[in-house]
């Protein structure tokens, strides 16, 4: 397989499902954690390795190693691998995803951000994703019943219990602190501002089709998603949070393996559920709207990539983020009509919140 974001939190999982499963790694790609990218080719042996920052290529303790965006896009493409896991965070993973499309790979796609922003022109046939809620969907859905309804759940991020008055002093530290895991920064900061739960339902949208569809905090993350069918009857998947389960099956369709232990639900005792308010998570008051006109998702992404940026630089406050995609949210009012028009809108939108 072709390895993208092999340094992040799901490319390590996925290396460690990799050799669990014997499966050759072709090209491993990272950003900037080059002690763990040379642990991991000495594990693995990749023939072709792909970093952030030409000037760290010295680093690298291989002999085929290249630097930057073209070069990710080239590895793909030159590959013979039939299945390109992408694990990169933020925009920067829709290239790769339309490259390995049109290559004719499977495309494991963690990189939620290359559906929510370009949706429209990603050919989901090719794309199985690697996130619980969407593994969980998938799974009960193989009933074959009709659906009434689809429900992902959310854990409610660091800041599901905090005093209201509080969260616009809310530091970058703080949104780092997840209840239920640990993932990597930014989708840590999307966790608590619920931004995640809103890509997740755009994600759910691209891949399942049109349908009914929403989001309830379930707080021991235990359950990922349910499903509402038309005769009355709601099913759920339960599993231990681990992306390990999702991962397994986006790399090998079948499984007789004990991927995880079941969970006991006598030492689980109880089960607590609440709705996602927009008192709390204000980026909610969009949601029916944007699962009307997902085109709109491109703006959405842009706005939070940059108002992250942001708030890392500690230019703006935690609550801003959330005020500043509502901003461009009802600003813009594009749709994109080709892909090339996607980058064109994201750009768009990051000028406008530079401001
Ligand atoms: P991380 O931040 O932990 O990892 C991101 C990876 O991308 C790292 O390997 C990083 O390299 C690499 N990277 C960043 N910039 C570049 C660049 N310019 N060139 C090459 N590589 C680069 O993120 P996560 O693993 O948490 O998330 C990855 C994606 O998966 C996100 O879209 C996220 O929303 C999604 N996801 C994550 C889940 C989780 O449990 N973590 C669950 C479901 C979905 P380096 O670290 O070396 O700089």
């Amino acid at each position: 397989m072709v390895l993208l974001g092999s340094t992040g939190s799901i490319g390590v999982n996925t290396l460690i499902i990799a050799k669990k499963f014997n499966i050759e790694v072709e090209v491993l790609v990272a950003g900037r954690n080059i002690a763990l990218l040379n642990e991991q080719i000495k594990l693995h042996n990749p023939k072709v390795v792909v970093i952030a920052d030409q000037n760290e290529i010295e680093f690298v303790q291989h002999h085929n190693v290249y630097a930057g965006e073209e070069a990710i896009l080239e590895a793909i493409k030159q590959s013979k691998s039939e299945i390109v896991v992408n694990a990169l965070v933020g925009f920067l993973g829709l290239k790769p995803t339309l490259m390995a499309t049109e290559c004719g790979k499977k495309v494991a796609l963690a990189n939620k951000e290359s559906l929510v922003a370009g949706g429209n022109f990603v050919d989901t046939s090719k794309i199985t994703p690697i996130d619980s809620e969407h593994f969980g969907l998938w799974y009960l859905l193989n009933d074959a019943k009709p659906v009434k309804k689809m429900i992902i759940t959310a854990s409610g991020g660091a800041f599901r219990d905090w005093d209201l008055a509080k969260l616009k002093d809310a530091t970058l530290a703080d949104t780092q602190k997840h209840p239920n895991w640990s993932m990597g920064q930014k989708i840590t900061i999307d966790s608590a501002t619920m931004v995640n739960k809103m890509f997740e339902l755009l994600e759910a949208r691209w891949l399942f089709g049109e349908g009914e569809y929403d989001a309830i905090i379930e707080t021991k993350s235990l359950i990922h998603a349910l499903i509402d069918f038309k005769d009355g009857s709601t099913t759920a998947h339960f599993a231990h949070a681990s992306m390990q389960l999702p991962i397994a099956y986006a790399l090998n369709q079948t499984m007789q393996e004990e991927i995880l232990k079941p969970i006991n639900l006598l030492e689980v005792g109880s089960l607590e559920f609440r709705a996602i308010t927009k008192e709390r998570y204000p980026i909610w008051e969009i949601k029916e709207d944007i699962l009307k006109n997902p085109h709109k998702g491109v703006i959405i992404n842009a706005a939070n990539e940059i108002s992250i940026e942001q708030f890392i630089d500690n230019k703006i406050g935690f609550l801003d983020i959330s005020k500043n995609i509502l901003k461009a949210y009802e600003h813009f009012d594009l749709k994109a009509s080709n892909v090339d028009d996607i980058f064109v809108i994201d750009q768009e939108v990051r000028e406008f919140l530079k401001g």
